[in-house]
């Protein structure tokens, strides 16, 4: 399989009161506390790619510093991607730099890891792969 966008996170202060996309006519799928993540997470389904809305659980998360820094917005883009392991140590080896060299539990059960905003011209980068 190619990698395909998965998701694109979005941070929010409240899941509850992020009210466009439910206007829009989408619908939240799945919602999970990714504790790994210190983040509570609600999934609304686009076609075949999904919002993922991050809502922060304590005032320590990567998220609540993140809102705090530069307010509500675009977190992440996140690929689905077939080999984790495979596509890290490829990025690696060309130099990119990873915040996760090792993937980690995320949400659905998968596993993910992020790659540094500098590798991404500016952009987090969530690499994920399913597990079944
Ligand atoms: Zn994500």
């Amino acid at each position: 399989m190619k990698t395909r966008l998965d998701h694109i996170g979005i941070a929010v202060r409240s899941i509850a009161d992020a009210k466009i996309y439910e206007a829009l006519g989408l619908e939240v799928a799945h919602v999970e506390d990714v504790a790994s993540q210190g983040v509570r997470t609600a999934f609304l389904s686009v076609g075949d790619a999904n919002i993922e809305l991050l809502e922060p659980m304590s005032a320590d998360s990567t998220v609540a510093k993140y809102i705090e820094k530069r307010g509500e917005g675009i977190h992440h883009l996140c690929f689905r991607v077939d080999d984790l392991s495979k596509h890290l140590e490829k990025l690696k080896a060309e130099g990119f730099r990873l915040i996760n060299p090792e993937p980690v539990p995320g949400a659905h059960g998968c596993r993910v890891a992020f790659l540094h905003p500098a590798a991404g011209n500016g952009v987090l980068i969530e690499l994920s792969e399913k597990v079944d």
